[in-house]
């Protein structure tokens, strides 16, 4: 493997040719916002919040998708970087029912987290408050549509990780929804394994376990690391 040396914020750093300029962050402990990017997680550059600046590229570039180049010159923090980060957690706000104050991970919420990082104050768009279904009809877990942001770890997790697929996306736009099993109830599934895996990756309140009242679910993302380097290094440590 070749190695790569490049500029990122103005130092210059090494990086293998496979490496992402978010893998790259990560290493050197830039922060750079995420929603769908989770470590043990296939990529699908979905939620556009990771993107940065290269020198002489015209478009920002979504940093979990991009690979690093030698001679690239790459700026993760800007003006036009963080209007347009806010301008996305805002939409995401807008876009559907996350009132923080009832929710089920109020203080330990990635989408919260990502609001008050982004500054903030208020959501300059129209919310379309949707009236979107939950289903709780699965014995432990339940889905709350209002809080889904579509960035599709639970889809993922279940597929690339459990193996099971039991989650999909129905729709287009602001339409999408994920589903269980070809839209049926997800506690009616025949290919759910009960596992959790999908509860525990959501970033928000969309997912989550139905003993837990309000502000009291902490997810537990640690887990797949794990199970990464046990598959991959034949290594059981955490
Ligand atoms: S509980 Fe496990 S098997 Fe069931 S949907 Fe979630 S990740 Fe898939
Ligand atoms: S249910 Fe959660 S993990 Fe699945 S797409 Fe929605 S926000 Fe993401």
């Amino acid at each position: 493997m070749s190695v790569k040396t490049f500029t990122l914020n103005g130092e210059l750093v090494s990086a293998g040719e496979d490496q992402t300029i978010l893998d790259v962050c990560d290493e050197q402990k830039v922060p750079i916002p995420r929603l769908c990017h989770l470590e043990g997680l296939g990529e699908i550059g979905a939620c556009r919040l990771c993107m940065v600046e290269i020198q002489g590229w015209s478009k920002l570039a979504p940093s979990c998708m991009t690979r690093v180049e030698e001679g690239m010159v790459v700026t993760t923090s800007s003006e036009r970087l963080q209007s347009y980060r806010r301008s996305i957690v805002e939409l995401l706000f807008a876009e559907r029912n996350h009132v923080c104050a009832i929710c089920v991970v109020n203080g330990y919420c990635e989408l919260q987290n990502l609001g008050y990082a982004v500054g903030m104050d208020h959501v300059r768009f129209a919310y379309q408050n949707p009236a979107l279904q939950i289903d709780a009809s699965h014995k432990r877990f339940a889905l709350d549509n209002n809080r889904c942001v579509l960035c599709q770890r639970c889809v993922r997790v279940c597929d690339e990780v459990e193996g099971a697929h039991t989650w999909d996306v129905k729709g287009r736009g602001a339409a999408a929804q994920v589903i269980t099993d070809l839209d049926a109830p997800w506690g009616q599934s025949e290919s759910c394994t009960s596992c959790g895996k999908c509860v525990q990756v959501c970033p928000t309140g969309a997912l989550f376990e139905k003993i837990r009242p309000k502000a009291e679910m902490v997810k537990n993302r640690d887990f797949l690391v794990y199970l990464k380097t046990a598959r991959e290094k034949k290594l059981w440590i955490r």
